[in-house]
């Protein structure tokens, strides 16, 4: 009765849960809404709080790319259930089927819910950036299960790493189902294994978590990170004609998306090299780095600069020699 009435206040204020039985995750995916953000590009922009019991897991921003005969699937979440709620989503906007998946880099946030999808679509092919199939080849698959089932404390259970069968190293240029894809990598930048995806009938570009929008860059995984490379990788997509730009969390929109990443991360490396220069090391510099980008603190995981600022050094440190 108490579940009841539960529900009832739940979709009163208009959140659907999960499940009858499941009330316990006012934050999953399945409470999330699939925005259309270009004509073909509809987008889930998750949750910027770090997978958790409550979330699930999910944290991402899973979208699907609609085709005349098909979907195409980007970055579907962090785990098998997540995977299939994303199609459940997408089935309101599309009855195709799913025609291929990509994913933007090795983060398990970004990719363990290509088993959902497999399950649904068995012989879907996967494309990823080859050095990203190498890493779960090598393991990284196994570890992401195990971090984020001991964060969700075992809500990704039956999640498998479900690696993609299709390598690319960006420069590509695909064609599916009459939509073209060009698949961008910059060099090593918010990892090794990045892709960028335009969608160029619709000038939207798939920025993966090189951009992710109101975000500390790399706050999570700075040991995965170039922010040089970060930097050259946002310049070089500004370039492109893109008009709507799709960050690997947070909110879409236009050039003031990427251009606030860019901004931050030109400052803290501004700020680190000054300081460098001046001959502090790492721990001494901190607080005053934090005070220079005081004007980002309500930034996502602004909490986290310290570590970031220890492995910008690192990197300046490798610049100077
Ligand atoms: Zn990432
Ligand atoms: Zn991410």
């Amino acid at each position: 009765m108490r579940q009841c009435l539960m529900l009832i206040l739940l979709s009163l204020a208009g959140i659907q849960p999960a499940s009858a039985h499941d009330v316990s995750a006012p934050s999953s995916i399945a409470h999330y809404t699939l925005d259309q953000v270009s004509k073909r590009i509809h987008v889930v922009h998750g949750t910027q709080d770090l997978p958790s019991p409550e979330t699930r897991g999910f944290m991402n921003n899973p979208a699907a790319i609609l085709t005349d005969n098909g979907v195409i699937i980007v970055d579907p979440g962090s785990s098998v259930e997540i995977g299939k709620q994303l199609l459940e989503k997408v089935r309101k906007v599309s009855d195709k089927p799913v025609i291929a998946v990509f994913n933007t880099h090795v983060h398990g946030d970004h990719w363990l819910g290509n088993h959902g999808i497999r399950e649904m679509y068995p012989d879907v092919p996967i494309y990823a950036h080859r050095r990203m199939i190498e890493r779960i080849d090598a393991g990284e698959g196994d570890i992401w299960i195990k971090r984020l089932m001991d964060m969700t404390e075992g809500a990704i259970a039956g999640t498998r790493a479900t690696t993609p069968n299709i390598g690319l190293e960006g420069g590509e240029e695909l064609v599916l189902d009459g939509v073209t894809l060009k698949i961008h990598h910059a060099g090593p930048a918010h990892t090794d294994s990045d892709l960028m995806i335009e969608v160029v009938d619709d000038k939207g570009l798939f920025f993966g978590d090189i951009v992710a929008a109101r975000r500390v860059p790399n706050s999570d995984v700075p040991q995965d990170a170039s922010f040089k490379g970060t930097i050259v990788a946002i310049k070089a997509m500004l370039e492109r004609p893109i008009d709507i730009y799709i960050p690997g969390h947070g909110q879409s929109g236009g050039r003031e998306v990427p251009e606030a990443s860019l901004a931050f991360l030109v400052a803290l490396h501004a700020s680190v090299t000054k300081y460098y220069d001046q001959g502090m090391e790492a721990y001494e510099m901190k607080d005053k780095v934090i005070a220079d980008l005081e004007s980002y603190k309500d930034w996502n995981n602004f909490a986290e600069m310290g570590r970031v600022i220890n492995f910008v050094y690192q990197e300046v440190e490798r610049e100077n020699f």
